[in-house]
């Protein structure tokens, strides 16, 4: 008789580090927070940075991913300098940023240019050409 051998998986996703990421759809209401192909809604939080990201309406009913971890319900957004705010567009995973034309700077968060005052274009980036 043939013994068939099952491999758990739980133990090696246990071991993984606990950075994940959470993809859907950034929504306008509730504030910070995404829905999830499956239909779930996901709050997030993070630095006021991040959150300045969630609420920016250009980014708002995006195809949206944060990497971070799940502290509870609630998933936490890495700290901003790792880079965890992402879009999709055409099947691209894009880095949210925002460029100032007048002063060639690029910042990762809403808002005005902190040299010329100018607001900032939204322009998501592939990381791999920064
Ligand atoms: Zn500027």
């Amino acid at each position: 008789m043939r013994r068939r051998v099952f491999l758990s998986l739980a133990p090696a996703l246990a071991a993984q580090p606990s950075r994940t990421a959470v993809r859907g759809i950034l929504q306008r209401e509730p504030k910070y927070a995404l829905k999830t192909p499956d239909g779930n809604l996901v709050a997030l939080q993070g630095e006021s940075d991040a959150l300045a990201v969630l609420t920016d309406p250009r980014v708002i009913g995006l195809d949206f991913e944060a990497e971070g971890a799940f502290a509870g319900p609630v998933f936490e957004i890495a700290p901003m300098h790792t880079s965890p705010l992402y879009i999709y567009k055409a099947g691209q995973r894009l880095l949210v940023t925002y460029w100032c034309d007048v002063c060639a700077i690029r910042t990762y968060s809403p808002g005005s240019c902190w040299c010329c005052q100018e607001d900032t274009a939204f322009d998501p980036r592939d990381r791999k050409d920064k």
